[in-house]
């Protein structure tokens, strides 16, 4: 496979030769499986289908500078799964399993790992979802774990540029004590006629608010937002905020690089104090954020005034994506080397 055009990837759906899976039957799971097929074969009253029990991951494999293959943290990726499951009722993945059907997938598909230095990377997408039948509100008593892969691009075309994003309150992604914790597929849906409308506005983003008070800022669409003021590193601190391997990740090298992190509220009236702002993920590490703007009352908040992203949020940007190429030293041990 010669023929892929690594400097135009899109971030999306990518057909590659196998995908690894595992069932979960009878209270146990089952021998790995190899498949060829991009179908699954599933009875009609799966939970996954009518009460919303599925839950997912993402996270990447690179092609470093010395040509070996790093994944990025795929134990917390494991702990996270392992979380969601908990949180909707879903069979337990056991981090060997996991870790397992990762390399698996990562390995069979090693052509369509991105060369070294084209801002492209593997992403990978473990989907654990209720494959049983069950009519009566209940949990699944089988699951499938499925792990699929696919060469991404930047998620940023034109690299690691500014955008614009929209303060809501017409619309909540998650309740305080609801599941907006856990990677489960329901909190996408809920979210989607907000991004929608966002796009459509012209927006990148929306960037909700906490549910109870709509004081407090929650997550930036699928991503964790995090600000920069007078050598802070402060992200938000809510029940309902989907913990950010990425914001877990970055915080720690703020640290590193001498920055003061805060992890509580943050709310709307200290948007403009930030010197930088941005969301995090693992599709994109850092989209630096230039402006938000107050759908309800218009008010404006401006950053990157000179067009380009902060030098804080570049120099972390720029440590991560080292770490993740290896380029710089993996001092806490974040790459799983594939062998
Ligand atoms: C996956 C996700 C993130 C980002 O998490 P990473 O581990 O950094 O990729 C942030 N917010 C939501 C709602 C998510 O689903």
């Amino acid at each position: 496979m010669n023929n892929i055009d690594w400097k135009n990837l899109p971030f999306g759906y990518f057909k590659t030769d196998y995908n690894v899976r595992c069932y979960f039957r009878n209270n146990e799971w089952g021998e790995l499986e190899i498949s060829s097929s991009e179908y699954v074969n599933i009875h009609m009253a799966a939970t996954a289908l009518h009460y919303g029990q599925s839950a997912f991951e993402g996270l990447k494999a690179f092609r470093g500078k010395d040509g070996k293959i790093r994944i990025f943290r795929l134990e917390e990726n494991a702990k996270r799964m392992q979380n969601s499951a908990y949180g909707i009722m879903m069979a337990d993945v056991p981090t060997e399993l996991f870790r397992e059907a990762v390399l698996t997938a990562v390995k069979l598909n090693e052509k369509f790992i991105p060369p070294y230095g084209e801002g492209a990377s593997l992403y990978i997408r473990p989907v654990l979802f209720g494959s049983g039948a069950q009519v009566g509100v209940k949990p699944a008593n089988e699951y499938l774990l499925i792990v699929f892969v696919g060469p991404v691009g930047p998620y940023f075309k034109e690299g690691f540029n500014p955008v614009s994003i929209q303060i809501v309150r017409d619309f909540d992604r998650a309740a305080p004590l609801g599941t907006g914790c856990y990677k489960v597929g329901g909190n996408y849906a809920a979210s989607l006629r907000a991004g929608e409308r966002a796009h459509h506005e012209g927006f990148a983003s929306v960037l909700f608010l906490d549910a109870k008070e709509k004081k407090y800022i929650d997550e930036a669409g699928p991503a964790n937002f995090f600000g920069i003021k007078g050598n802070k590193y402060i992200t938000p601190e809510s029940k309902s905020i989907l913990p950010s391997i990425t914001n877990m990740s970055l915080r720690q090298l703020a640290e590193d690089i001498g920055l003061t992190v805060e992890k509580r509220q943050v709310s709307v009236d200290e948007l403009g104090e930030f010197e930088e702002v941005g969301a995090c993920g693992t599709a994109a590490v850092i989209s630096p954020i230039k402006r938000i703007l107050d759908r309800d009352t218009n008010k404006e908040f401006l950053y990157c005034k000179d067009g380009k992203a902060g030098p804080v949020s570049t120099k972390l940007y720029n440590m991560l994506r080292a770490i993740q190429e290896g380029e710089i030293e993996d001092k806490y041990n974040w790459n799983t080397i594939v062998e």
